[in-house]
């Protein structure tokens, strides 16, 4: 396993649980994830235990240019608990950072920056938007989300989000922000008495610059009799959005470096605590017929044809949305946040089928005005049939 987030945590737990023998290499293997993670209650897979989240909130607020409450609860993790949950004492732990991985029919070596070479029957990637192993970063700029957000205190944070009350997406601009691309407030309690509140760039390419983020935020909170003095700490948000499926091969990629990383949300901790289990058991299963048999067993109940369609179809909708003029982005998300449930959660699902997906999307194009409508079309928004199976990528 190389790789020590949530994703290769979940995994090697669960490789572990099955019996395999799992060693996991990362730079910094006992550090605690630093950054807050959200995701509907409902996508967390039942082995998470109400002791490994930091929050529950029972009601969403969202505005795109009306406000609306969605009764989905909506958890932040606790790191700690999540990360100990995940521990095992028979995973071996290697302070490292691999740089290749050498492949023969009996099995695969690790090589580490500083020489060390590690065998194993079978590696896996879950070194994050790095995928150190499965081809790096693209040659091209990635559409990044970016954020900023300050912890403050729960009730210096009231005018926002009240107990119990998260704030999904607020669009309305903050103040003396003068056009360019708009941005949100998401704001999440991390805890009793903290909340995160967060100026966040859904997607741009190039990505929107932290400090006009910071700045934006900085207007927005003070606009509520909030001064720098009411910030405990700050977080600093930025990854890729459009990730290109990885080609199948003998290393198995997972969480952020396959691709897991929903391209409108950002969202990937559920997909991957969900799919940790099938992972360990495709490899265990596999492993009995090679290690060649079990990498591509696993890339098969990663990425079957349906999950890869809805892939190609969430990426269409992210070009789509990066295409629109500024002024409309909000507009749009109204029309989201309009949308029947049903198709909304498929929209946002950690696990999506591609007609589900298709059906929202088409929804959301016949609830949209038509200056979207056709700003979408002109974008690529396809609203008919799922794409045909080996369409990867698309970003
Ligand atoms: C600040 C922030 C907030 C986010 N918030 C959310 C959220 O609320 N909800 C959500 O679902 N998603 C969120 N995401 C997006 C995404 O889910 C996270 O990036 C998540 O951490 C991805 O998990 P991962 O385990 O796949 O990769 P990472 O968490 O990126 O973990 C990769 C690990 O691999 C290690 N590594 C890298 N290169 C090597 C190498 N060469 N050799 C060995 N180890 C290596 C890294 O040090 C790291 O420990 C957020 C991302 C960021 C940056």
């Amino acid at each position: 396993m190389v790789g020590g987030g949530p994703a290769g945590r979940a995994a090697a737990a669960a490789c572990s649980d099955t019996g395999l023998r799992v060693t996991l290499v990362d730079p910094a293997p006992r550090r605690v994830w630093p950054h807050t993670y959200g995701t509907w209650r409902d996508e967390l897979p039942a082995s998470v235990p109400s002791t490994a989240l930091a929050s529950v909130q029972q009601r969403m607020l969202v505005h795109g240019t009306d406000p609306h409450e969605w009764r989905r609860p909506y958890a932040v993790l606790d790191n700690t608990a999540l990360w100990k949950h995940f521990w095992r004492a028979d995973v071996v732990e290697v302070t490292g950072r691999a740089m290749a991985a050498e492949h023969g029919p009996t099995g695969s070596t690790v090589v580490l920056k500083d020489g060390r070479r590690i065998a194993a029957a079978v590696v896996v990637d879950a070194t994050g938007p790095a995928k150190a192993l499965s081809g790096g970063r693209p040659a091209h700029t990635s559409a990044q989300q970016t954020a900023v957000g300050w912890v403050v205190n729960a009730a210096a944070a009231e005018p926002f989000c009240g107990p119990d009350t998260g704030v999904f997406m607020d669009w309305r601009p903050a103040p003396q922000t003068r056009g360019g691309w708009p941005t949100f407030l998401y704001a999440v309690h991390l805890g009793p008495d903290r909340v995160l509140l967060e100026e966040t760039s859904l997607a741009r390419r190039p990505a929107l610059p932290l400090a006009l983020l910071r700045r934006r935020l900085a207007g927005r909170l003070a606009a509520a009799g909030l001064d720098e003095a009411e910030r405990i700490d700050e977080e600093r948000v930025r990854f890729p959005v459009d990730d290109q499926l990885p080609r199948p091969g003998r290393v198995i990629p997972f969480g952020a470096a396959a691709g897991f990383v929903h391209p409108a949300t950002g969202f990937s901790v559920a997909t991957s605590l969900r799919r940790a289990p099938w992972l360990a058991a495709a490899i265990s299963a596999g492993l009995p017929s090679g290690p060649a048999v079990a990498a591509r067993a696993s890339w098969s109940i990663l990425w079957p044809p349906n999950a890869v369609a809805a892939h190609v179809l969430r990426h269409r909708a992210l070009r789509a949305l990066l295409s629109l003029p500024p002024d409309l982005v909000p507009v749009f998300f109204e029309a989201f946040f309009r949308l029947d449930e049903p198709h909304r959660r498929e929209f946002l699902a950690a696990e999506a089928s591609p007609a589900g997906t298709a059906a929202a999307m088409s929804a959301l194009f016949r609830g949209s005005p038509w200056k979207i409508r056709r700003r979408l079309v002109l974008g690529g928004l396809s609203v008919g049939h799922p794409p045909a199976r080996h369409g990867l990528g698309g970003g």
